[in-house]
C-alpha cells in the first residue's frame, strides 16, 4: 500500500479529524499507486493518520475512511458503516424515507444515499467511492431489501473526480416495467403529508429531504393565514402550510415541471386552497412589491446562489435582494421564512445580509426560530463543509 506523508505545516487539519488531503498537502509519496486505491496517510513526523482512497486528478487527493490502520476496507467495512447510519437514523425515529448516508458526516466521504419508502437513491461523487459502487450496492440490497437502486450521478463535480455523469437502474440492472412503475414516481409520506417523488427526473434524488423538520416548524403561524411560497420546488412547503390550516397558498417556482409536480401533491392531499405559479421569483418579488400585495408568510427556500467562496459577493447580493422584497411582501406582525442551502454562506454572514435587508427595508424582526438541516443530515464539526443549512422564521414589523 502507497504511503503519503503530509508537509509538516499542513497536517494538522486532517490530523483533527478533516478527511480531505489536498494535493498540495503532501511532503512526499512511497510507493506506487493507481487512481482509486486505498493509501496510508502519516503526517511529517511519520505518525499514522488513516487510510482512504487517492485520486491524483482532483485537487482532493486522498479521502480517508479510517483512521484505525488495523480496519481494511473491504465489504464488512461498508456494511459496518452503512448498517450504524442506518441505526443513527432509525434511533431518532425516521421509518421509511430519510438520508441513509450524509457523506463526510456519516464517515463515507462522497457517498450520497436517500432511501424513498423501498427505493434508494445514491450518488457517488469521487471516483474512489464509484469504484466501491458494486459493493455498496450489495450491501444496501443486503440491509433493506429494496425494490430498486438508481443512481442519480447526474451531478457536475463529478467531472472534477475524470468521472462521467450517469443515471439509471444499479438493481434490478435492466427492467423496464420497474422503471416505468418509477417514472409514475413514488409517495412518500412526510409530517402526515404526501409527496410524489420523481426519483428519475427530479432535482438531485427527488425530494429535498434537508428540510423535513423545518417544514413542520412553520405550522403554528399559518392557521387562517395567507402564504407565498417562492422557490417552492413540487410544492413542499406551499403543501404543508396549506395542510396546517393556511387559507391561500401561492406556491412559485421557475420550473414548470415542479409546479406540475406541485399540483399533483396538493391533489394527492386533497388541498384546494392553493394556486400556483411558473415564473421567476426575482421578477415577481419585484413586481408584487410594486402592487403593494400583502401575504401573511412569505417562505424563500432558493437553490444555493454560490457553490464557491469567490462568488460569495455576488451570492451575498441574491440573498439580500430576494429578503429585502420578502420582507416587504410581508404583512406587519407576518412572518419571513428564509433560507440558505450554500455552506459559503455561514450563520454569521447569513444573519448579517438578513439584518442589511431588514435596516433597508426599515423593517423590525424578531427570532422565532433558527435551525439547520434534518438530523438526517448531521453537522460533523470536524467537517465545516457538513453545515450547509441555515433556516429561520422570522416575524417582521
Ligand atoms: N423549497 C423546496 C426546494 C427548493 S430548491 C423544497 O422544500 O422542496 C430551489 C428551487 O428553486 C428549485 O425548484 C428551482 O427550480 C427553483 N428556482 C431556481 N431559480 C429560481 C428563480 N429565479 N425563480 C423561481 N424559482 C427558482
Amino acid at each position: 500500500m502507497a504511503k503519503i506523508i503530509l508537509a509538516s505545516q499542513k497536517s494538522r487539519r486532517v490530523e483533527n479529524g478533516h478527511p480531505w488531503v489536498y494535493d498540495n498537502e503532501v511532503a512526499s509519496t512511497e510507493g506506487s499507486y493507481e487512481s482509486g486505491d486505498i493509501v496510508e496517510v502519516f503526517n511529517h513526523k511519520r505518525q499514522f493518520i488513516g487510510k482512504g482512497y487517492i485520486n491524483p486528478k482532483s485537487h482532493i487527493l486522498v479521502r480517508l475512511l479510517t483512521r484505525n490502520a488495523k480496519e481494511e476496507i473491504n465489504k464488512e467495512f461498508f456494511r459496518r458503516r452503512l448498517q450504524e447510519a442506518l441505526a443513527f437514523r432509525q434511533m431518532q425515529g425516521y421509518k421509511n424515507t430519510f438520508r441513509w448516508v450524509f457523506g463526510e458526516a456519516d464517515f463515507l466521504p462522497a457517498l450520497v444515499v436517500d432511501k424513498f419508502e423501498n427505493c434508494v437513491v445514491l450518488q457517488t461523487l469521487s471516483l474512489g467511492m464509484d469504484k466501491f459502487k458494486p459493493m455498496i450496492v450489495e450491501v444496501i440490497e443486503e440491509l433493506v431489501k429494496p425494490t430498486a437502486i438508481y443512481e442519480r450521478n447526474d451531478v457536475p463535480v463529478r467531472e472534477l473526480e475524470g468521472l462521467t455523469q450517469q443515471t439509471g437502474l444499479l438493481l434490478p440492472k435492466a427492467d423496464d416495467k420497474l422503471l416505468a412503475e418509477l417514472a409514475k414516481g413514488i409517495v412518500i409520506e412526510e409530517n402526515g403529508f404526501k409527496f410524489k417523488v420523481d426519483v428519475i427526473n427530479g432535482q438531485k434524488t427527488g425530494y429535498f429531504l434537508d428540510q423535513t423538520e423545518n417544514r413542520a416548524a412553520i405550522a403554528p403561524f399559518v392557521k387562517g393565514k395567507t402564504v407565498l411560497d417562492c422557490f417552492s420546488h413540487t410544492g413542499s412547503f406551499a403543501i404543508h402550510a396549506a395542510g396546517y390550516g393556511a387559507s391561500h397558498v401561492t406556491a412559485l417556482d421557475i420550473s414548470e415541471q415542479a409546479m406540475q409536480n406541485a399540483k399533483q401533491n396538493a391533489e394527492l392531499n386533497g388541498l384546494k386552497n392553493m394556486d400556483f405559479v411558473t415564473a421567476n421569483a426575482f421578477d415577481i418579488l419585484k413586481d408584487w412589491t410594486k402592487e403593494n400585495r400583502k401575504f401573511d408568510m412569505v417562505i424563500l427556500d432558493p437553490p444555493a446562489f454560490t457553490k464557491s467562496r469567490q462568488n460569495i459577493h455576488n451570492a451575498l447580493r441574491g440573498y439580500k435582494e430576494i429578503n429585502l422584497r420578502g420582507m416587504k411582501l410581508v404583512k406587519s406582525g407576518g412572518f419571513l421564512v428564509t433560507c440558505t442551502c450554500s455552506h459559503f454562506v455561514t450563520p454569521e454572514l447569513f444573519k448579517k445580509v438578513l439584518q442589511e435587508a431588514a435596516l433597508d427595508a426599515q423593517k423590525t424582526v424578531r427570532e422565532i426560530a433558527f435551525k439547520v438541516q434534518g438530523k438526517d443530515h448531521p453537522v460533523l464539526w470536524n467537517v465545516d463543509e457538513t453545515l450547509y443549512l441555515k433556516f429561520y422564521i422570522l416575524q417582521i414589523w
